[in-house]
């Protein structure tokens, strides 16, 4: 059976002499196809079927997965290939979508929302410490982890002052009420106001908003615990984003232990 879909490039494994084994992200979920003799330049299936190639594929039903049959690309997002931090964020984002493995319509939203990020990271519209913790909340709410931060969950004040939200559980707490359950706060006003808006707003309003950095470092922070929580699984992705940022910061403010540099 033979059919046409659109879809992102997750992951690309080299096998064989020259072939590849995709899994690509559909409207309709993740598949796995294979793409014979596409590593090689010349190949028709060679520039639609490399990591993070948004494209149109005609897949055949083969005995154990796919075959990619055509392929005509839509999208590569140079931007993202050209730096190693935000290709190290889109390979994270690669294997968690891959851990939660959407289907239905949720497998189009969130195929929509990669697509987003992809474009914003490739445009250098965003930095990657920007959309990491808006992939990764905008994410689990749409997979059904909707995290409660409309109010203090014991006393229902909903702005002034610090909040702690308690990744465990999912729930806001003001930072008096935190205290006595033996918590500090984790959220400034702004981290709040951002984790509200990821959340809550509108497709076409995700990302229109902006947030100091000592406020989005709290928001990536409380984020990450989340997901955490939410995906009991390490990603091995996640580590290697977060040592070439180190590795980023490092160089962009210099050796510490060298004043020269
Ligand atoms: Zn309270």
């Amino acid at each position: 059976m033979q059919t046409t879909t659109m879809g992102l490039v997750l992951r690309a494994t080299k096998t064989g002499e020259a072939d590849r084994v995709l899994s690509i992200l559909t409207p309709t979920g993740i598949v796995s196809a294979m793409a014979k003799g596409s590593l090689r330049l010349k190949n028709k299936l060679h520039s639609a079927t490399g990591l993070f190639c948004y494209s149109e594929f005609t897949l055949f039903e083969g005995r154990t997965m796919y075959v990619v049959d055509e392929a005509e690309v839509r999208e590569v997002f140079w931007g993202v290939h050209e730096d190693v931090v935000n290709m190290a964020l889109a390979m994270y984002c690669a294997e968690f979508i891959s851990t939660l493995s959407p289907t239905g319509d949720e497998a189009a939203a969130q195929l929509r929302l990669l697509l987003n990020c992809l474009y914003y990271l490739s445009e250098k519209r965003r930095t990657a410490d920007f959309i990491k913790p808006v992939y990764e909340l905008r994410t689990l709410t749409q997979a059904g982890f909707l995290p409660g931060l409309v109010a203090c969950t014991d006393c229902v004040k909903y702005e002034g002052g610090p909040f702690f939200f308690d990744a465990a559980t999912g729930l806001l707490y003001c930072a008096d009420c935190a205290a006595k359950r033996g918590f500090s706060a984790n959220l400034d006003a702004a981290a709040l106001a951002a984790m509200r808006h990821i959340t809550y707003s509108e497709d076409e309003k995700l990302f229109g908003f902006s947030i100091a950095q000592n406020s989005l470092f709290r928001l990536g922070t409380v984020v990450e615990q989340y997901v955490h929580y939410c995906v009991d699984k390490p990603f091995k992705t996640l580590e290697f984003y977060h040592s070439v940022l180190g590795q980023g910061r490092a160089d962009l403010e210099g050796d510490p232990c060298n004043p020269n540099t």
